[in-house]
């Protein structure tokens, strides 16, 4: 993808003081304009990361440091591990016996990393073993342009019944959950109190709303209004969380073309970004019923493995969520949108460009039940709102805009079955981001 904010991401990256330097070398006759240190030349590249993840931090299943592991070893370039409510900081002892891994992935955990490492120790009786934090487990794995721990934590709130969690990415403190009045309230303080943060410490941070239709908790209408909330998951690999959506309620997709929609043809607070993530919780039994590693990633482009280039990217959109397609290039230049797909032999793919168009119908109806009571779902929109305004098939597809749209983005959609999939018939895909 060509990176739109190249010019501005990359003078972060100019050393303080090198300027000065430079000056005086010339002063001196040393040293040549052409030979500007800096890193600006840095070609970017893609790097695969997950963002949503669990570990027996809260309630994932394993030692961070195996998941890490798994992660690294599976071409995934960057990690965060996004336990409830929690960092990973401080001392922490659990019971071997009785955390959610049991005895099966401690002798697992021992024989990966030794007793050189894993720390144990008995207290009334009872076998401990000590969780390693953050600062300690990710010396483990971080490689320089190899494999990032990024420093996360799932935010996990609630209004009522409804779930509301928003996973907070390179964190430098973490945020207990801020209540509020109602869902729109709630995650509206969720945002401004990283907002702080980020302003407080310097540090580029992200939140994303997790899982929009796990406990039918957010609908499109509550999302569209929080602005400064600029992700959230168009696919998230945890069975229960009901991406594809039922006969009452709208699929995660259908949620996010009537976002951008309002967002960019409305109310012009700007877009909302499309993430996919694995939200993995259990790591011994491998099942469709189960939250397993390997679902969906994202894949995003900028020069340097660091927390902020990753961040930075994709807030700029530079990114592409995926449950299996990889993409060779995305790239928007004189009008037209080209997407070229890193084929596998053997694999046919089918691009769909999805948009609005700036004179469609805005008309919408909430969705009642049998006694005509308003339901809180996603309200019922025309077919207008996100439809598919082309497809091609093969690995290049192109798409030429005619100044009608109020945006468009591409769903590559390969034959390839998704291995340990969650849902019946689901094929390998991936989603860009939208051009508008
Ligand atoms: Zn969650
Ligand atoms: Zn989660």
């Amino acid at each position: 993808m060509k990176p739109r904010s190249n010019s501005t991401r990359d003078s972060r990256f100019k050393p303080q003081g090198a300027t000065g330097f430079v000056l005086l070398l010339l002063a001196f006759g040393m040293f040549s304009p052409s030979l500007t240190p800096t890193s600006q030349a840095a070609e970017a590249r893609w790097w695969r990361g997950n963002l949503h993840t669990h570990s027996l931090w809260s309630d994932g299943n394993d030692y961070p440091e195996m998941i890490a592991s798994w992660y690294k070893d599976n071409g995934y370039h960057f990690l965060a591990l996004s336990d409830h409510n929690v960092f990973q900081t401080g001392q922490r002892w659990s019971e071997i016996k009785k955390n959610s891994g049991g005895e099966a992935a401690f002798e697992r955990y021992l024989r990966h990393f030794g007793s050189e490492w894993v720390e144990t120790k008995t207290e009334d009786g009872k076998q401990l073993v000590r969780l390693k934090p953050f600062a300690e487990f990710r010396t483990l794995v971080e490689e320089r342009d190899q494999f990032l721990m990024i420093p996360g934590e799932e935010i996990t709130d609630r209004y009522l019944s409804a779930p509301i969690h928003m996973n907070f990415s390179n964190i430098s403190q973490p945020i207990q959950p801020q209540g509020g009045k109602n869902i729109v309230d709630i995650m509206k303080r969720n945002v401004a109190a990283v907002a702080k943060q980020r302003e407080e410490t310097g540090q580029p941070m992200m939140i994303h709303l997790n899982h929009p239709n796990f406990g039918w908790g957010i609908t499109a209408e509550e999302l569209m209004q929080v602005s400064g909330e600029k992700f959230f998951e168009v696919y998230n690999g945890h069975p229960t969380v009901n991406d594809p959506g039922d006969a009452t309620h709208a699929s995660t997709e259908r949620v996010w073309d009537i976002i951008l929609t309002w967002r960019l043809g409305i109310l012009n607070t700007g877009p909302i970004y499309g993430l996919a993530t694995d939200d993995s919780h259990d790591y011994h039994a491998i099942a469709p019923t189960k939250s397993n590693t390997g679902r969906g990633w994202v894949m995003v482009k900028t020069p340097h493995l660091t927390a902020e280039n990753i961040i930075l990217a994709l807030e700029a959109g530079d990114f592409y969520a995926s449950s299996g397609v990889e993409l060779a290039d995305i790239r928007r230049e004189a009008g037209v949108l080209t997407v070229k797909i890193a084929t596998t032999p053997g694999v046919s793919y089918r691009t769909e460009f999805i948009g609005t168009k700036k004179d469609f119908d805005s008309a919408n109806q909430p969705v009642k039940n049998r006694a005509g009571e308003k339901l809180r779902v996603t309200h019922r929109y025309s077919d207008e709102v996100g439809e598919v305004l082309a497809t091609a098939e093969g690995h290049t597809a192109a798409y030429r805009f005619t100044g009608d749209e109020i945006y468009v983005r591409a769903k590559i959609t390969s034959s390839k079955a998704k291995a340990n999939a969650v849902h019946k018939n689901e094929r390998e895909s991936a989603w860009t981001q939208p051009f508008f």
